[in-house]
């Protein structure tokens, strides 16, 4: 069989190892490393990504002492006694017959204690703690401690570090006189700003001897203002090299950046340009990082020798198959990540264990196991939504008869809905993934009819699964039955005309999604070019911290008024780590976002509000109704009635705060236990 993916599965010789292909697993928290237990249950996670192909993984950060810890409880790494856990993970790995680093990371001012630290004492804009200012006694020792860790690291049978130099964390606040302000041989020129790492690498190199890998991650783009110049980016890259690192990965934007670097309006790929631009003057592999989330795209950068290795990281959350499937020339079987956030960075943000959307098995493969089934059973499962479609999957995949039936005439449920929405692009990738894998567990579907009693019962299933979802709430008011009131099906399922001047009622996330889709006319997340020009990402790289003083205003070509009752910040209740690039999004556009707004009525010419007992006409040609849904589930009765054991998931059995996170797991944890 020819190779689909030649230059990803070619193997990287570093000299004193050989990496198997060109997929380097990216770092990532999930937050296992605090929790009880939490070692094991994450060499289970490792090994399954190494057993599903991946060259080398990247653990999460862990911290080299206590002050540079993310959080007060945050994973460290500097006693002895601190190896025998780490042994856990590296074992389980290398019997599954990968390679592991560990990340040593020392988070600066942005660890969230009293503890922390930083070159000087300026706060974080994301942190409440301001940071005390290093002494030089102290960076001196902390180089060692990083020395240290790597050491102890080595020891736990670990294949090499990374040492974590980029996104913002304690190095990348040495190098930048953004947060640089000493005057001592620690700060001031680039020439002692730069010290610092190059003698951490230095450090560990002397303390783990020439057969480790050391990755070294380089903030190409800072992505702040003070932040680095090209030519200083360069010149680190070789001194770090010289220092002794292996490999150089590529780190994107500062935490604190006012750029998306991750999330799913993010072209794919979007900063490949830099890293293909660092490696001419870079003599070690190079690997380029965020938003890779097929193998198709890290094929084209190899192809390309825009990078020797492509970082992935929640793609291998979605899929820890990722590799394998792509190898085996199944990559349309691969659960593609869709860069939501949802599930793992946002819970990470929360103190919550990471997980994916997608794909619930994740972080929990001890917890939430799929085994096969004792006795067989006909299961009738009703709605081919998120919740559906995971709980068909799982049940059929234990090897339950299972029926999927949906009174559309194609699977995906609301998805549908959120795939045409501008920057939510990868919605496509879901449904195509349970498409396949639908037919791969040989759930049978019965698609294009509505259901009833009469209709399910005639089966004799052993067990019915109700997961109809929701139907949108109607606005009571009057004139909400006027013609130029829509609901959002009626803008995103049936495409109705919508003028140029709209109110859109309702400021959840599909309020903010219709908004999106009212004012895009080509999405910019296909058009990197537009992209990076609208969020004033310099890739000429001719100011600092790759920021342009103007972004490009993008055209909008509608006016939006979006509505909510209550009195917080419109789109507050969004996701943690992406709601604020909707709202900047929208903002950008002009937008106009109101909060503490009461409905009057509705009249032919727009909408009557009051805010704080003010009234006012909202002239407008059509008025969105996005307030919401409410479960639907008239099924359920009747069925019960009929004596068939019913379960109810998704939207079906809560509404409020519906979210296809919430819908697959409960279709994964029911299909669990049928
Ligand atoms: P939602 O998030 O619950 O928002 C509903 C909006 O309608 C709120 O702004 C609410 O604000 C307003 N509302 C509620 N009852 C109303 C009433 N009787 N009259 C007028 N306004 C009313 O629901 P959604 O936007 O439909 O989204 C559904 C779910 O899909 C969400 O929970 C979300 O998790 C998921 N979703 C997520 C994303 C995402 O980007 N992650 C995108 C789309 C959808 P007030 O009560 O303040 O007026
Ligand atoms: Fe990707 Fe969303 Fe899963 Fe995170 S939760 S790994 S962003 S699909």
């Amino acid at each position: 069989m020819t190779q689909a993916y030649p230059n990803l599965f070619e193997p990287l010789d570093l000299g004193f190892t050989t990496l198997k292909n060109r997929v380097l697993m990216g770092s990532m928290h999930t937050g296992l490393e605090e929790e009880k237990q939490g070692f094991d249950k994450l060499a289970v996670f490792y090994a399954q990504r190494a057993k599903g192909g991946v060259g080398l993984i990247v653990t999460g950060g862990i911290s080299p002492n206590i002050r540079g810890r993310l959080s007060p409880v945050g994973c460290q790494l500097s006693k002895p006694w601190h190896v025998a856990k780490h042994q856990k993970i590296t074992s389980a790995v290398h019997e599954a017959g990968g390679k592991i680093c560990m990340q040593i990371l020392h988070a600066g001012r942005y660890g969230y204690h009293p503890l922390n630290v930083a070159p000087s004492a300026i706060k974080a804009p994301i942190s409440p703690f301001k940071p005390s200012a290093m002494s030089h006694r102290q960076i001196v020792k902390t180089i060692k401690h990083y020395a240290r860790a790597a050491k102890l690291a080595k020891k736990a049978g670990y294949d090499g570090v990374e040492i974590m130099g980029s996104e913002g964390y304690l190095i990348n606040q040495f190098i930048c006189s953004r947060t640089n302000k000493r005057t001592d041989q620690w700060g001031g020129s680039f020439e002692n700003r730069s010290r610092f790492p190059k003698e951490i690498v230095k450090a560990v190199r002397e303390a783990v001897g020439e057969d480790f890998i050391i990755i070294y991650r380089l903030s190409m783009l800072d992505l702040v203002e003070g932040g680095n110049t090209q030519e200083e980016v360069v010149e680190l890259g070789q001194a770090v090299e010289k220092c002794g690192a292996t490999i150089i990965n590529t780190g994107i934007g500062w935490h604190e950046a006012r750029v998306p670097t991750i999330v799913t309006s993010v072209p794919r790929a979007a900063f490949r340009w830099i890293t293909a631009e660092l490696k001419k003057s870079l003599s070690v592999p190079v690997v380029a990082t965020n938003r890779i989330n097929t193998p198709e795209v890290a094929e084209d950068i190899l192809a390309k020798q825009e990078a020797d290795m492509v970082s992935m990281a929640r793609p291998l959350l979605a899929d820890p198959d990722f590799v394998a499937k792509a190898e085996a020339d199944k990559a349309d079987r691969i659960n593609t990540c869709i860069a939501c956030n949802q599930a793992c960075l946002d819970h990470v943000f929360e103190n919550k264990r990471a997980t994916c959307l997608v794909n619930p098995l994740a972080a929990y493969e001890t917890e939430l196991v799929m085994n096969p089934v004792v006795k067989k059973k006909r299961v009738g499962i009703i709605g081919a939504g998120p919740a559906g479609l995971s709980a068909a999957c799982f049940a059929a995949e234990r090897g339950h008869e299972v029926h999927l039936f949906d009174k559309a005439t194609e699977i995906g449920g609301q998805f549908n809905y959120a795939k045409q929405v501008p920057g939510k692009e990868e919605f496509y990738e879901t449904i195509r993934y349970f498409k396949n894998r639908l037919e791969d567990a040989g759930v049978i579907l019965h698609l294009g009819q509505e259901q009833n009693k009469e209709s399910i019962t005639q089966f004799g299933f052993d067990d019915v699964v109700v997961a109809t979802g929701v139907s949108p709430r109607a606005l009571e008011i009057e004139g909400a039955d006027l013609p130029h009131v829509y609901g959002y099906l009626d803008v995103l399922r049936d495409h109705k005309p919508v003028g140029k001047r709209v109110a859109v009622i309702g400021a959840g996330g599909i309020g903010f999604d219709v908004s999106e889709y009212l004012t895009t006319t080509v999405s910019p997340t296909l058009d990197a070019e537009q992209w990076h020009a609208i969020w004033g990402i310099d890739k000429s790289y001719e100011h600092r911290g790759a920021l342009l003083e103007q972004p490009l205003a993008e055209p909008n070509p509608r006016q939006i008024t979006l509505m909510q009752r209550k009195t917080s910040k419109v789109g507050g209740g969004l996701g943690k780590t992406s709601g604020w690039v909707h709202r900047n999004t929208l903002r950008h556009k002009g937008v106009k976002m109101l909060a503490g707004v009461t409905y009057e009525r509705i009249v032919p010419e727009g909408i009557e509000i009051s805010i704080d007992g003010n009234k006012q006409l909202i002239e407008v040609d059509n008025i969105v109704v996005c307030a919401g849904q409410l479960p639907l589930r008239e099924l359920e009765a009747p069925l019960r009635e009929a004596g068939v054991s019913v379960h109810r998931i998704g939207g079906a059995d809560v509404a409020a705060e519906l979210d296809a996170k919430r819908a697959i797991r409960q279709g994964a944890e029911l299909a669990a236990m049928l």
